[in-house]
């Protein structure tokens, strides 16, 4: 392939060699990976996280004081969630991991399809990625998973730098780089890879792939900022490095480079919340 943005020209095992290089160098650089941990790959069924989790269980084939295990939700996309959960499972089964799946239909009651038919003003990814949060939290505690990989590539991290610069979230941006200790911590192994990369890397590495995407998708803000972020790309390559590199610098001086202050507790569910009520029991109530 030709890196634009580097000026390489990389063959099949060069390729794979790079982008293992840029996610061994991210784990080590933010310790995300310590001795005895036990980590739970959020597992859709879609490339990343099937990528993510074969390129973790490649990486620490050798460790034996790791345990992988992956854990899938079913929101209840009717035409999606299906075929990517069933890739899911596949995929988990090849690389030898615990499969463990939870439903929005089991947890809470209804589908995220149900929300999507009551008009709500916000888009269905607000709800869906709130409640997808809260079961991966619950259960992640419950399975005694000490982190949650999740497959946030350098597209997704760079649409959600941007997202928080248009609408001038400061706090949000500044969450975005640190742990907090009322959550189980969340790595993100892939942050420094572009998502075509990932790509390819999935089909160069044989990884079972269903080709479907979430009807829902285009309604967010997300796909705007993606599909501008590609234009300015493929126009000038190397922008979504220096995004990354500008937000990295700039978040040094975001207030949250003083002490954080602790989370209160949901009144209803008494997971953390920074309001008396958390953003997913409000749905709950909403569903009501
Ligand atoms: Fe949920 Fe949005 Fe992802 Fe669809 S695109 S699965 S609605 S977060």
């Amino acid at each position: 392939m030709q890196q634009r943005y580097s000026g390489l020209h990389l063959c099949e095992a060069h390729f794979i060699e790079d982008v293992e290089r840029k996610v061994k160098r991210e784990m080590r650089q933010r310790s995300m990976v310590e001795r005895g941990d036990k980590i739970a790959v959020a597992l859709s069924g879609g490339k990343d996280s099937a990528a993510l989790l074969y390129m973790l269980t490649r990486i620490f084939q050798n460790r034996s004081d790791l345990n992988f295990v992956a854990i899938a939700v079913d929101e209840g996309i009717h035409g999606y969630r299906a075929l990517t959960l069933n890739n899911a499972e596949q995929v988990a089964k090849k690389f030898g991991v615990d499969f463990y799946c939870f439903s929005f239909a089991e947890e809470f009651g209804f589908t995220l399809d149900d929300v999507v038919a009551r008009n709500f003003e916000q888009a269905p990814c607000t709800f869906c990625g709130i409640l997808r949060r809260r079961i991966v939290e619950r259960k992640a505690r419950e399975l005694g998973v000490t982190k949650v990989a999740t497959a946030h590539n350098l597209d997704d991290e760079v649409q959600t730098i941007l997202i928080n610069y248009i609408r001038g979230d400061i706090e949000r941006l500044e969450r975005l780089r640190g742990r907090r200790e009322e959550f189980v911590p969340r790595i993100k192994p892939l942050r420094d890879v572009p998502e075509k990369e990932v790509a390819i890397y999935a089909l160069l590495a044989g990884i079972p792939l269903v080709n479907v995407f979430c009807p829902y998708a285009s309604r967010s803000f997300r796909f705007t900022v993606k599909k501008m972020l590609n234009e300015v790309e493929r126009k000038h390559p190397g922008t979504k490095y220096s995004v990354m590199r500008g937000y990295e610098r700039l978040s040094t001086f975001l207030p949250g480079a003083q002490p954080e202050r602790t989370l209160a507790r949901c009144e209803r569910c008494g997971a953390a919340s920074a309001s008396r009520i958390c953003k997913a029991c409000e749905i709950i109530e909403l569903m009501k």
